[in-house]
């Protein structure tokens, strides 16, 4: 079968990232999460104290970032400047600033830029908010995950109970809703649903079957890739 690119694309907590790494493993294909790259940059800024309103720091700053993956013990981790920072980029006080960091064009180009290289092979599931939009507009198969905002908080609020934090409920739907907002309004890329886009809403499904239905488009467009 040939290699293909899947561009996974919607709002914040909708599971992207659970369904992108199990299809990833199934298809053995690299799995790229663009919103760990974002919120890499996002802890940089706020370590290095960066004043994200000014250009010139911005662009310093870019100059001294590289993010990269690797897997440790199955789990997919970034790494910033050589350092484990997969824990403290989805801490609280990364999400609350995260969208605006997201919205300056200088970061976006530079995250873009590695994005497309990463993906020059295919063979890749790539999750964000711009990947079949503006990443990647040709990729063979998009999809555009929704649920219901109450269902992620929900989720969310599990995934932080699993690592003993307790994060409350409100605090977790208001931030959700915050990032949505900020992202879908934002002038550069902004989350929005490509036309060629296969919308799933996974509020009352199952994983296995949201791979089912994922994995019998992927035949689809294996199968058409196939025939050109
Ligand atoms: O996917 P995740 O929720 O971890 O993304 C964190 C934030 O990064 C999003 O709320 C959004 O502001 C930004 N992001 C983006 N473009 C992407 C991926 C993430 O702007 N492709």
């Amino acid at each position: 079968m040939k290699d293909i690119i899947i561009a996974i694309d919607g709002f914040s907590a909708c599971g992207k990232s659970t369904l992108a790494k199990a299809l990833a493993k199934k298809l053995n294909y690299r799995y790229i999460d663009t919103g760990a790259m974002y919120r890499a940059v996002t802890l940089y800024f706020i370590e290095q104290n960066i004043d994200y309103t000014q250009t010139n720091q911005v662009e310093k700053a870019l100059a001294n970032i590289e993010i990269s993956f690797q897997n440790i013990n199955q789990q997919n981790t970034t790494f910033l400047n050589g350092e484990n920072v997969e824990s403290k980029i989805r801490q609280m006080y990364v999400s609350e600033q995260v969208s605006p960091v997201a919205t300056i064009s200088a970061v976006r180009r530079a995250m873009v830029q590695q994005q497309q290289a990463m993906g020059k092979d295919k063979a890749i599931v790539m999750d964000g908010r711009d990947i079949g939009t503006v990443v990647f507009p040709d990729a063979e198969l998009k999809i555009f995950l929704t649920a219901d905002p109450q269902v992620r908080a929900e989720r969310r609020h599990l995934e932080y109970l699993d690592k003993n934090e307790h994060v409350d409920m409100q605090v977790i739907l208001d931030n959700l809703n915050e990032r949505d907002r900020i992202d879908s309004s934002r002038a550069d890329s902004p989350l929005t649903q490509a036309e060629d886009a296969r919308v799933l809403d996974n509020s009352n499904m199952t994983p296995t079957e949201q791979m089912d239905i994922v994995l019998d488009w992927v035949e689809q467009v294996q199968t058409a890739s196939n025939t050109v």
